[in-house]
């Protein structure tokens, strides 16, 4: 067993975040991962960064970010920095790919889904053999994947195995539609605002080992892992945006935030109305080991 709470990060300053993308309000999954990313960054005296994931435009929502935001204010979080909004980082997004192209170490791909699916549903990196496909520098472009990470020891779960198919592939990093991808995003972000630890839902396991793939790929120094449990309305269906999760209430902040801390294991903060007061609170009484680990918890929607 993983020696999951022992785990020495206390070698450099503990630096986390939260990353929302401005598709909708925040919900109480996100209410989920907001929470256990920021008790686990200040109960170590860390810092916690905000991140807004904005270069998906055809997903965002108008005034998304400007409402997650004042949501995250009104439960109390204090977060250190501006926040970084990836819509401002697209020029390091593209220079990271020019220089990929230029050694090699990605290509362009006009398969489309029907084909990768007659594939088996996993790229064979056939375009990476069409000079003609090169030549004409369209379409998406993916990573030569030679790390292909497939396990990794997650702070929380332990050891993860993903299948090894997947993670040999060679994934998009940029898409057809010119939209970068969100592995490459985040990746280069976590990397240029010095994360230590990523804490979030269990959802983005998998993508830990593409993840883990292009931090060795570019030669970065990789964060540490911690995935925290789901809140699913039945089992494998998470609570989103997209099955229309209820935003979270902004006007009596202290019920949702004791139902997010009992989620994750920990003791509610009673008598206590003053939420930025029941935030300290609840990093003192922290406790990694009380979280469950539990991929998927079914709540009352
Ligand atoms: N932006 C992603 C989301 O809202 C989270 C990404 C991450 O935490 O790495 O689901």
């Amino acid at each position: 067993m993983l020696n999951r709470l022992h785990c020495d990060l206390s070698r450099q300053p503990y630096v986390g975040r939260f990353a929302p993308s401005p598709s909708g309000a925040l919900h109480f999954g996100s209410l989920i991962a907001a929470l256990g990313s920021y008790l686990r960054a200040r109960s170590q005296q860390g810092k916690w960064l905000i991140r807004i994931e904005d270069i998906d435009p055809p997903r965002e929502v108008k005034g998304a970010a400007d409402d997650i935001l004042r949501t995250l204010e009104a439960y109390g979080f204090e977060w250190d920095d501006a926040p970084l909004y990836q819509s401002l980082r697209t020029e390091a997004y593209q220079a990271h790919i020019d220089a990929l192209l230029a050694q090699d170490k990605a290509y362009f791909c006009q398969c489309s889904r029907k084909q990768i699916q007659a594939m088996g549903g996993v790229y064979d990196g056939r375009c990476h053999r069409l000079p003609a496909v090169q030549a004409l520098k369209m379409g998406a472009v993916r990573i030569v994947n030679t790390a292909r990470v497939q396990e990794f020891d997650d702070n929380l779960m332990g050891h993860i195995n993903v299948d090894s198919h997947f993670a040999a592939e060679d994934f998009i990093i940029k898409r057809s539609d010119g939209l970068y991808a969100y592995q490459l995003a985040v990746v280069l972000d976590d990397a240029y605002q010095g994360i230590t630890e990523v804490v979030r839902g269990c959802d983005l396991i998998e993508a830990s080992c593409r993840q883990l793939s292009l931090y060795q790929n570019f030669g970065l120094t990789a964060p540490q892992w911690l995935h925290l449990p789901l809140a699913c309305i039945s089992k494998g269906f998470k609570l989103s945006k997209q099955n229309h999760a209820q935003a979270i209430d902004t006007r009596n902040p202290q019920t949702s935030l004791n139902a997010a801390l009992v989620f994750l294991g920990q003791a509610p903060v009673e008598n206590q109305t003053d939420v930025a007061q029941m935030l300290a609170q609840a990093v003192v009484q922290f406790q990694l080991s009380a979280i469950p680990q539990q991929s998927e918890i079914l709540i009352e929607p």
